[in-house]
């Protein structure tokens, strides 16, 4: 079973579920595997692939969207020998899709074997949302403990997982927030975004308040995360200390990631971009991207990084997953679960 779209749209009206693929069952070749995909989150480089706005495409359509899942290995061609049935694993190569259904096959090499023990909800946001994050933290600029990183769209995965991570190293983070509507709503996700680690969690407007700007002259925002553009972006490179590296990995405003000039001349600022995608395809050996998953896991094991996610059946609830996913102030990533026909997946991991 899978989900498909034969022309780029509204991902609502273009998607189909389709409930049999051919080969499903056919032999394996010696470097392949059969998997069964336990779950796939829905990200929104998923929604802008399906709606044709994506710098990667599918090279033809149908296709099947989907670049961010878990699966559990069913089954291994003769010569595969880097992932064992029954075990988990993730897909290592980025931006092909094809994750949305439920069983997979084809290239051992295009997955890695998950460490026993990592919980799903943090498996299934582990290859995009928490590899980002770890990525920006650490390919940008040497934090040391007690420097601080500052990030906007504070509510998002990615976000989260800064985070929980920033915390895990002794650095100090701030997660600028937009409002949810009600004070009860921004209470309650300031709450949330506290629990997990951050210093302070800001709504924008509250930037200039007189109690808070003594408490952000104090910390030394070495880098500075922006996935909103606009005077999003601008509110957090207005924060960085001299020579601080302004990251631009996403831009949910849809506006261009405005960066005052005096910050360039006066401050020395770097500006760059990050992409997930490049890295897993061009950047990262066999081994960086093991050490990398490695160290996740670690974290995800022990409880330190988890993922706020809600689960979805395939074939009952996509549309409902779909809608959650593409929804201002989401309380969750959408995932879905794939796993068998009925919707079973495993609870556990092996
Ligand atoms: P989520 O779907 O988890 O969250 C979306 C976030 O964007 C929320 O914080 C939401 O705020 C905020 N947001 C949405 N629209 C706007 C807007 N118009 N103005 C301000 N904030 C807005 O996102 P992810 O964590 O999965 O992804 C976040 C961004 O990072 C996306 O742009 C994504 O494409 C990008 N990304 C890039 C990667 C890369 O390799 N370059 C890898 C992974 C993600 P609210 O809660 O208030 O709705």
């Amino acid at each position: 079973m899978h989900l498909c779209y034969n022309c780029h749209g509204d991902p609502l009206q273009v998607l189909r579920l389709k409930k049999k693929k051919k080969d499903e069952g056919a032999p394996l070749g010696p470097q392949e595997v059969r998997l069964r995909i336990l779950a796939a989150a829905i990200n929104p480089a998923d929604i802008n692939q399906i709606e044709g706005r994506y710098p990667l495409l599918p090279s033809s359509l149908p296709a099947v969207p989907g670049n961010e899942a878990t699966a559990q290995v069913l089954e291994v061609g003769s010569a595969v020998a880097a992932l064992k049935a029954g075990s988990w694993c993730v897909p290592v190569s980025a931006g092909g899709g094809g994750m949305w259904r439920s069983t997979w096959r084809g290239p051992a090499a295009s997955w890695m074997a998950l460490p026993a023990g990592v919980p799903l909800d943090a498996a299934a946001t582990l290859t995009v949302s928490s590899c980002t994050a770890l990525r920006m933290l650490e390919d940008f600029v040497r934090l040391k403990p007690g420097d601080a990183v500052v990030q906007n769209a504070g509510s998002s995965a990615v976000s989260r997982a800064v985070t929980q991570i920033a915390r895990a190293k002794d650095l100090h983070s701030v997660s600028l927030l937009r409002r949810r509507g009600t004070p009860e709503a921004d209470d309650a996700l300031r709450a949330e975004i506290l629990a997990l680690g951050a210093d302070l969690a800001l709504f924008e407007d509250e930037l200039r308040d007189s109690d808070v700007k003594p408490r952000l002259r104090e910390m030394n925002f070495r880098l500075g995360l922006n996935s909103v553009g606009g005077v999003s972006a601008e509110n957090v490179a207005k924060l960085l200390a001299p020579k601080a590296s302004f990251v631009t990995y996403g831009g949910m405003s849809k506006g261009p990631a405005t960066i005052p000039t005096g910050l360039f001349i006066f401050k020395d600022i770097s500006a760059r971009g990050f992409w997930m995608t490049r890295w897993m395809n061009e950047v990262g050996t066999t081994e960086d991207k093991k050490r990398m998953l490695l160290a996740l896991s670690d974290l995800a094991r022990s409880g330190t990084l988890h993922s706020t996610v809600k689960l979805f059946d395939l074939e009952t609830e996509w549309r409902q997953a779909v809608e959650m996913a593409v929804a201002n102030h989401k309380p969750a990533k959408a995932v879905l679960r794939c796993g068998n026909a009925s919707g079973g997946v495993a609870a556990i991991s092996p």
